[in-house]
């Protein structure tokens, strides 16, 4: 067991500045209307630094030093391009640690998670996307014997990112790494939630990519992120965040005629089928733990497997076990490595998580689990901690239907297949599915059968840079990860020539 540090106090290995700037240009630079805005750390509630609230005047100047940028970015090559992003990945893995504390600090997941899971994703999303320009090709097709097509990709220029606060890091990286891999520079809005996790990298590769090719300006989505999003003067907006929002993301995009990426909201079903519990194995203990996937990163996941369904055959004996199996899981100090739920991000979603507490007892679901927020003592009183909860219900109850976006599952049964997958895909969302079965066939028509763009077999939470990424209906429109992202931040250039 370890327990880092808090920033701030004696030994600690991250530290943060009292007062965070956009970065622009490769430098910070104060926001144009010189306010700033709190951070608190959802680990004791306590601000922490304060951060420029950009508005659409720092957006200009950010959009002004990637228009300064891009065309000389654009005509490096890919082997240059791709040698930049192997560097980004050497510098953040010397700074791991510090890294994966500074986003803990930000963001309340435990230390576990962003040691193991979150930092060594991002690295080596930016080593994919290395190797994947290097190996992309053009190509060319004979139309007749004296014509030829010929196809090249070319960058977009200048496109706007907008993150949320769930993944921090991992969330910036899988935007940045095939857009700067691709030719583009880009102007990225973090999440006001968490924005200095991604200053602090910025600070720690300021010297590895040309200045003006990555800015980050920070503030809120109605001041900051709307004007990023409609702005004339880019040629793309990857958006990740709620689906209310990506609509709105969509009217800005339809303005200037540019494509968009959407990745948006879930409300993913974790199916069981009753040959999980034929043996009490290995197999079976995996699918319990399946199950506890819905607290992974406190909830906060658009993937988060939020509705567990249960075959009939098996469903008191598994709950009983997966209830079993929640009550274990160790909820405590983010910065202590044995802590595997840390604290919700922020306070708003701590409310918005209780309150849907009220809301499935109100409807009749029953709490198996949970359902309260976890007192912690000492100087962790004032965090954001709810503790892991179980509701059964039914399928058209709120709680099954709306993102809560915690560590929250909604429970309920099906009778064969064929209903599992009609609940399954009786939602308005469709990211992630997981299923959890010994019978190869029925994984496979599960698989096909259900509306989402990832469905994990017999595993879950696992996202390798190779794997797309991406919603069916209200989850989405494009992909991430896979080295197909490239062409979502290229244009094909023909060239159709006769001889
Ligand atoms: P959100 O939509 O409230 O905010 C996301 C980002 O959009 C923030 O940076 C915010 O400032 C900005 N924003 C808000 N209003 C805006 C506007 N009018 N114009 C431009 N920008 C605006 O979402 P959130 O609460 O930060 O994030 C949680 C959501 O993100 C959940 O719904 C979750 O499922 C989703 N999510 C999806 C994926 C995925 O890959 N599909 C991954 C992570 C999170």
């Amino acid at each position: 067991m370890t327990v880092y540090a808090a920033p701030g106090t004696e030994g600690a290995i991250a530290s943060f500045r009292p007062r965070y700037d956009h970065w622009i240009g490769g430098e910070y630079v104060p926001p144009a209307n010189g306010q700033y805005f709190e951070n608190p750390s959802p680990v004791n509630g306590r601000t922490f630094t304060e951060v420029a609230r950009g508005d659409a005047d720092d957006i200009d100047r950010a959009l002004d030093a990637a228009h300064g940028a891009a065309h000389a970015w654009g005509r490096t090559s890919v082997t240059e391009r791709a040698r930049v992003l192997n560097k980004i990945a050497d510098r953040m893995e010397e700074h791991l640690e510090e890294l994966a504390v500074a986003e803990t600090w930000e963001n309340g997941k435990p230390v576990r998670e962003t040691l193991a899971a979150d930092l060594p994703l991002a690295i080596d999303h930016f080593r994919y996307f290395a190797g994947a320009i290097r190996a992309q090709e053009g190509s060319i097709s004979e139309i007749d014997g004296d014509t030829i097509a010929y196809h090249f990709h070319e960058p977009l220029g200048v496109v706007g990112q907008i993150i949320p606060w769930n993944f921090p890091i991992l969330m910036a990286v899988w935007k940045l790494a095939p857009a700067l891999a691709a030719g583009n520079a880009v102007v990225l809005k973090p999440a006001e939630q968490t924005p200095t996790s991604i200053l602090y990298l910025m600070e720690l590769i300021a010297d590895l990519i040309p200045p003006g090719v990555l800015n980050v300006v920070n503030g809120f989505g109605a001041e900051a992120g709307k004007p990023l999003a409609s702005s004339p003067r880019i040629r793309k907006i990857a958006f990740t965040g709620e689906t209310t929002t990506g609509r709105l993301i969509m009217q800005y995009a339809s303005q200037n005629i540019i494509p968009v990426t959407l990745e948006l909201g879930g409300k993913s079903p974790n199916i069981f089928f009753s040959d999980v519990a034929a043996a009490n194995d290995e197999f079976y203990d995996k699918a319990l733990e399946g199950f506890t996937m819905f607290a992974l990163n406190q909830g906060e996941v658009c993937t988060c497997p939020s509705r567990a369904l249960i075959q009939a055959d098996i469903y008191q004996s598994f709950l009983a076990d997966a209830v079993a199996r929640t009550e274990a899981v160790l909820q405590g100090n983010p910065l202590d490595t044995d802590t595997m739920i840390g604290a919700q991000a922020s306070n708003d979603q701590l409310e918005k998580i209780l309150s849907y507490f009220d809301i499935g007892k109100a409807e009749g679901a029953k709490v198996l689990t949970g359902g309260y927020r976890a007192e912690m003592e000492g100087d962790l009183a004032g965090g954001y901690y709810v503790t892991p909860t179980i509701f059964e219900g039914k399928n058209s109850m709120r709680i099954f239907q709306e993102e809560i976006f915690g560590p929250v599952v909604a429970v309920t049964e099906f009778a064969d297949f064929d209903d599992a997958i009609k609940v399954a895909n009786d939602t308005l969302y469709g990211l992630g599915a997981g299923v959890w079965t010994r019978s190869g066939a029925d994984a496979y028509r599960a698989g096909r059968a259900i509306e989402a763009g990832r469905v994990w077999t017999n595993c879950y939470h696992a996202y390798p840079a190779a794997a797309a990424f991406g919603g069916y209906k209200g989850s989405g429109v494009g992909r991430e990860n896979h080295k197909m992202m490239l062409d979502h931040y290229q244009q094909t250039k023909n060239l159709l020539v006769s001889y």
